[in-house]
């Protein structure tokens, strides 16, 4: 409906003007402008570029947009600060600092905080790296910064507006980084979002260092930042900025030394002080210690967790892993009755010998859907070995988990699989069941029943389901291999169980 509306490039034409916009105010300053001109162009922009982020937000509908949204509300706040500074400062002569309009500039920080955390959040889940290198870049910049910067001689109030400026942008772009972290979508809206980031860093920092003799870079620096920011949110990529990424569980060694280094920062800077016989920030260092020892214990967390879904998850299928299936087996409270049912693709070595490994898998993959899409809410499906499964059905007396047998065999059954390339074959099933307690009351031996019934059913001639309650009492006894033979290495199969739905 909107697609050739999108495909105009709005976002190049408000990169454009802006930056011509910016080059405009530097020159009509140098100039020697009336203030009240220079103002209003920068305050126009600013205020301009926050309803351009709102309206593109509602107009694109990104699944993200409470991230634009919040975008859009801390450029927002900005332009209110920088209208305040207008009527104050320019037009009235008011130059009191720090002002409302200082507190409207410092309210941007938390949105936009809050904007990056939820597109980052939407695309890599974990933030604790970006929360640990972003705490140590604060506290770094912080102790190091204010001895360096033109605010070292201000009364506290302003000295710390001054500074938060430069601190803040550095914590933003520390977390705006991290949606560059892994594959996936490095989008030109990310791309330009990023470098409004860093242009607003840059704006402040060269403020914050060389005093007002530098507002007017400053001021291109920032005007920059909103044409960038204007930019990014009109780049139809924008509904992508938070597109999940193809993230790594197991963090890179580079990783875990800067990771390392940055939560042995605030112990390193306090020896330093102590070194010199400072106690400047003491306070400040001792929280930011705090809070680095807390999300590199919630990170330690996190690999434990990650490590414990990849020992329990089945890579191919994503089906429970064995381990996680016998778990559950034998979890002490679990309550009789209950059935399992284990199951074996039929000749499934003549899928892999004729047309592939990755042809056998993609069977696999789609077996498992049918298993899952068949078992039902409450039964635990597993990928049990290479090409068989397991389903625990609680709950299941002797018919039901028969029943359970027959709708996943039918279900592989259903119809022919796509192995690629148009290639389509029929796929089967061969299943044993067993129940406890009516067939055993060891879950161990329950397994090596439905072990035993799968067998017969292969030697039956597969595709179909055997009860281990049916097996003769010395078929129990004597089998206690399974060197799946074909149908017919067997001369006298054992005569075919009508299932529940062939007899419906
Ligand atoms: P039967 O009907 O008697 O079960 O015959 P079968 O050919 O299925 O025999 P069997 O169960 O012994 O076959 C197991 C084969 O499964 C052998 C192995 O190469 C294959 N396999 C195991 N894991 C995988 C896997 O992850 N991917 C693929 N493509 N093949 C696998
Ligand atoms: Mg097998
Ligand atoms: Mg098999």
């Amino acid at each position: 409906m909107s697609t050739v509306r999108e495909q105009r490039p709005y976002w190049a034409l408000f990169v454009a003007l802006g930056t011509a916009a910016a080059g405009a105010f530097v020159a009509l300053r140098a100039s020697g402008a009336a203030p009240w001109l220079t103002g209003a162009l920068y305050t126009g922009l600013s205020v301009v570029t926050a309803v351009v982020v709102l309206v593109a937000t509602w107009r694109y509908r990104p699944k993200g947009r409470a991230g634009w949204y919040l975008l859009g509300a801390g450029q927002l706040a900005y332009s209110v600060g920088d209208s305040i500074h207008l009527v104050r400062n320019t037009l009235q002569g008011n130059s009191a600092f720090p002002s409302a309009a200082d507190a409207m500039h410092l309210a941007q920080y938390p949105l936009i905080v809050a904007a990056l955390v939820s597109f980052v959040r939407r695309r890599a889940p974990s933030l604790v790296d970006a929360g640990i290198l972003a705490i140590a870049a604060g506290l770094l910049s912080w102790v190091y910064l204010i001895p360096l910067t033109a605010a070292e001689g201000m009364p506290a109030a302003a000295r710390a507006v001054t500074v938060t400026h430069p601190v803040g942008d550095l914590v933003v772009l520390v977390i705006g980084l991290r949606l560059l972290r892994g594959g996936g979508a490095h989008t030109p809206s990310c791309l330009m979002l990023l470098a409004g980031l860093l242009a607003m860093l840059a704006g402040d920092t060269v403020l914050t260092l060389l005093g007002d003799g530098a507002t007017g870079i400053g001021c291109f620096l920032w005007l920059l930042t909103y044409a960038l920011l204007g930019g990014a949110a009109l780049h139809p990529s924008m509904r992508r900025v938070d597109e999940p990424a193809d993230v790594r569980a197991v963090p890179t060694s580079a990783r875990l030394v800067a990771l390392a280094a940055a939560s042995l920062l605030a112990p390193v800077v306090l020896l330093v002080q102590y070194q010199n016989g400072e106690t400047r920030d003491v306070p400040l260092i001792a929280v930011a210690c705090a809070l680095l020892f807390l999300l590199v214990l919630g990170r330690m967390a996190g690999l434990v967790a990650d490590q414990r879904r990849l020992a329990v998850t089945d890579a191919l299928t994503g089906l429970a892993t064995r381990r996680a299936f016998e778990e559950r087996l034998r979890a002490p409270r679990r309550k009789a009755p209950f059935g399992v049912v284990l199951l074996d693709i039929d000749h499934f070595k003549r899928i892999n010998d004729s047309f592939g490994h990755p042809a056998g898998d993609r069977v696999l993959r789609e077996v498992a859907a049918r298993l899952h899409a068949a078992a039902g809410p409450g039964v635990l499906l597993a990928r049990y070995g290479g090409e068989e499964f397991a389903l625990l059905a609680p709950g299941a007396a002797a018919p039901q988990t028969a029943a359970l047998a027959d709708r996943v065999r039918a279900a592989v059954g259903g119809g022919p699989v796509d192995l690629g390339d148009g290639v389509l074959r029929d796929v089967t099933v061969s299943a044993g069941t067993a129940v406890l307690p009516s067939d055993t009351t060891s879950p161990d031996e329950l397994i090596a029943l439905a072990d035993r019934a799968l067998y017969a059913a292969k030697r039956a001639g597969r595709d179909r389901a055997v009860a281990a309650g049916a097996l003769p009492p010395e078929h129990v006894a004597t089998i206690t291999h399974r060197p799946a033979p074909d149908a017919d290495e067997w001369p006298t199969p054992l005569p075919r169980r009508r299932t529940r739905l062939e007899a419906a």
